[in-house]
This record gives structure tokens, sequence and C-alpha cells, in this order.
């Protein structure tokens, strides 16, 4: 059996809390796919790129191919020798990487290497927008996490103060929304629950309870 948990949910939902707790219980990895969007984000950026430019997405894809690395239980992102776990949290990368999310190309070329990160190793839990419905069909226990608007924008807020970065509460929930209407309305690989998946509310749970529910499905 696939020793893949997918965790997939909209921004602020708590993915990425929750697939470290059960990834560290398990003695898995914890993937986060956002950050492979969001370091192509950040080197379009700062190649002066915009979306219209994807005629050099080959170039950075491959650049990310060959250098992207994930420390599983620092979060720790690198390219290379260079790390840019702050970096890419910077809200107008979100922006960029989920502009750039909607591109065919772009998702064609970020899936292997996806896969790549994630079946190098033995047992992972993986989270993102479409882990469960185009990244990783097979796997056998899928969860979609969904909290309530207000809730997770005070989760985004709590986590960039926590790195140091300074927004408000109301930039953060239009950032939020923009980015999960276009998420869930692109054509490719929309953000939506994979027909076999099990959805959670953690607006009123705690992120070690969402945890705890889903190592019981996983132990089953
Ligand atoms: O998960 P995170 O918020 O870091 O993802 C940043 C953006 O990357 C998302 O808003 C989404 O547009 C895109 N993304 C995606 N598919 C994934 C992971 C992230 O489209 N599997």
């Amino acid at each position: 059996k696939l020793k893949v948990i997918t965790i997939d949910g909209p921004a602020g939902s708590g993915k990425s809390t929750v697939a470290k707790i059960v990834a560290t219980k398990l003695g898995w990895i914890y993937v986060t796919t956002g950050a492979i969007y969001r370091s192509l984000a950040l080197l379009f950026h700062e190649a002066n790129l915009k979306e219209k430019d994807l005629g050099s997405i080959e170039r950075f894809t491959s650049f990310i191919n060959e250098r992207y690395r994930q420390e599983s239980l620092s979060g720790k992102v690198f390219l290379g020798e260079r790390e840019v776990t702050q970096e890419i949290k910077a809200p107008f990368v979100s922006e960029l990487a989920s502009v750039l999310a909607q591109e065919d190309s772009v998702r064609k070329r970020l899936l292997p290497i996806q896969r790549k990160v994630v079946l190098n190793n033995n047992g992972a839990v993986v989270d993102g927008r479409d882990m469960g419905t185009v990244v990783f069909p097979d796997a056998p226990l899928k969860i979609f996490l969904t909290a309530s608007p207000e809730e997770r924008a005070e989760r985004r807020l709590k986590e960039l103060h926590s790195n140091g970065m300074k927004t408000n509460i109301k930039e953060l929930i239009k950032e939020i929304n923009e980015r999960d209407i276009r998420d869930t309305n692109r054509k490719i690989a929309p953000l939506k629950p994979a027909i076999d998946a099990i959805t959670l509310d953690s607006t009123k749970s705690t992120q070690e309870e969402i945890a705890r529910i889903i190592l019981n499905y996983a132990i089953q």
C-alpha cells in the first residue's frame, strides 16, 4: 500500500501544522507542496518576470527540480545552498504562486517534482490543493481540511507575526479570499475534495485534535 496521507484545503486551514504532527507520530516525512509553487514564484519575482512570461518556465522548473530540498522536521526550504524558508512566506509570493498555479504548463512541470520529493521516502504526509485529486490519486487516506475564513485569517496572522512579518487582519482576509477564489475556480486541478476524501472542519478544534482524528483513520 502507498504510504502517503494527503491533506488538501484552503489557505490557513491548518494543513501544515496538522500534517507535521501526523508525520511525526508516524515517523514519516512531511512535505508541503505549496513551498514548491512558492519557490517558483520567488524565482519569477527575482527575475522580474510576471505570469505572462511563461516562456521561461522550463528553465525555472529544471532549476527547482535539481535544487529543491525540504527538511521535514524543521520545515526549512532550500534551493541548493540557499535557504528560502522565510522569503517564500511573504504575501506577494503567496499571491504570485497562486496566479502561476492556474497555468497548465506550471502544474505539469511541478507534478513530477512533487512526486519525486515524496516518493523518495518511506512514508509521507503531504499537504497542498490537489494532492488527493491529481498528484496522489491512489493515496489510501485523503483528508480535506476546512475552517471558517475568520479563523483561517487569524491563524495566518499569528504565523506571519511569529515570523516577524507585519500585516493587518483586513489585508490578510482579502489576500486569503482572493487566493481561495482563484484556487477554487481555476480550470486545472481546482481546490476541491477528492471523491474519496474525508472532510474535517478545524474551526472549533485544536490542530492536535484534528491530528488525532487523522491518526485514528491512519491506523485502521
Ligand atoms: O499551501 P500554500 O498556501 O503554501 O500554497 C501557495 C499557493 O500555491 C496556493 O495558493 C495555490 O495556488 C498553489 N498550490 C497549488 N497546488 C498545490 C499547492 C499549492 O496550486 N498542491
